[in-house]
């Protein structure tokens, strides 16, 4: 039987209120983990992909085409709202933003309901500082499942908030925004995420309350479950040219899926920099297309970006020998290519 103080605390991502979990002994975490889970948390999310399943049907039988296509709509603009907004923004401080694009990044990531933007970003500084390890909130190295969606359901390791305390949080505090959003999050969320974008289809297209209020579900846990995969999938699968001491990884697939963020070794590699990316290509990385634009309407400011000398230099220093070459005599180019191109050369002679 487990002490009181290591029940789980039944939310989704702990706040700085619950039970101290630094007082409790490492130990004492590792013999008694089982009993950390939080079993409502589990039947809340099982039920909510329970129901996302059925949305997928409901959207080939029974809902109209506009209830669809505004899954697709709101999808992003949550996304927006966690990659511009409480990753770029806020836990990396990689650009400035006025008032009104705070505001509606604030809105957005609200929409996508993955908690409130002072304990998403405290959290999110936390993996990068200490990266798989125990201090880490998704450490990898639990496995994919506890990475993806499993420390969701676990009371946190005693050293996420032990180490956790030397890392200054005091900006997120700072903003009215956030300590707002943080104070009335519960309302906030019920009416952005759930109440507001069942209504609008009803309301706009006369959709019905059942098709309205499950394809909407469907369109949170596809929102979620791809910001997840950034904490799993890109932790595990592609290749690593910036450093291959680290797990993060380049991964196209989860850049296509979560606007841009899916480039994670170099993520990991230079976290300041507002592309997420070395080359910002707008066609995978839509979050970058976006703060260019907010930043030509002068919403966005003091852009943090990696300069190329800095780049190359981590390159061949730490990479995998997986990056694109940076020119001939590249210390990545292979003896074959230089032959190659030398012997192409000679033959058009
Ligand atoms: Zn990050
Ligand atoms: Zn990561």
């Amino acid at each position: 039987m487990a002490p009181n103080n290591l029940k789980p605390t039944g939310t989704l991502f702990e706040n700085d209120e619950d039970v101290p979990a630094e007082n409790i002994p490492v130990t004492e975490y590792k013999k008694t983990v089982k009993s950390h889970l939080s079993w409502p948390m589990i039947i809340v999310y099982a039920y909510f992909h329970i129901v996302a399943v059925y949305g997928i049907y409901l959207i080939f039988t029974s809902a109209k085409i506009l209830t669809s296509l505004s899954v697709v709509v709101l999808y992003e603009l949550g996304i927006l709202g966690i990659t511009a907004g409480v990753h770029r923004l806020w836990a990396h401080r990689a650009y400035k933003a006025k008032w009104q694009l705070r505001l509606l990044l604030t809105i957005l990531q609200t929409l996508a309901f993955q908690d409130p933007i002072i304990d998403w970003a405290r959290d999110h500084r936390v993996h990068h500082k200490f990266n798989e390890t125990d201090a880490d909130p998704y450490n990898a190295r639990r496995g994919f499942f506890f990475s993806h969606i499993g420390w969701m359901f676990f009371r946190k390791h005693p050293e996420v908030k032990a180490k956790g305390k030397g890392i200054d949080f005091s900006d997120l505090y700072a903003d009215p925004f956030l300590r707002y959003q943080k104070k009335y999050y519960y309302y906030l969320m019920t009416i952005v995420c759930f109440v507001l974008p069942t209504y609008m289809p009803m309301y706009l297209w006369n959709e019905t309350f059942y098709n309205s209020f499950t394809i909407n579900i469907l369109r949170y846990i596809l929102t979620l479950n791809s910001t997840l995969a950034v904490n799993s999938v890109a932790h595990r699968w592609g290749s690593k040219p910036y450093d291959k001491s680290l797990n993060p990884s380049e991964n196209l697939t989860m850049s296509l899926l979560t606007l841009g963020e899916g480039w994670h070794n170099y993520h990991h590699a230079f976290p300041w920099d507002y592309k997420t990316a070395e080359l910002g290509k707008y066609s995978t990385n839509l979050t970058t297309a976006f703060i260019d634009l907010m930043a030509k309407i002068g919403w966005a400011y003091d852009l943090k970006s990696t300069s190329d000398e800095m780049i190359k230099k981590r390159v061949q220093r730490t990479g995998d020998g997986s990056h694109e070459l940076w020119g001939w005599g590249d210390k990545d180019q292979s003896k074959e290519e230089m032959n190659e191109a030398v012997i192409k050369h000679a033959k058009e002679q």
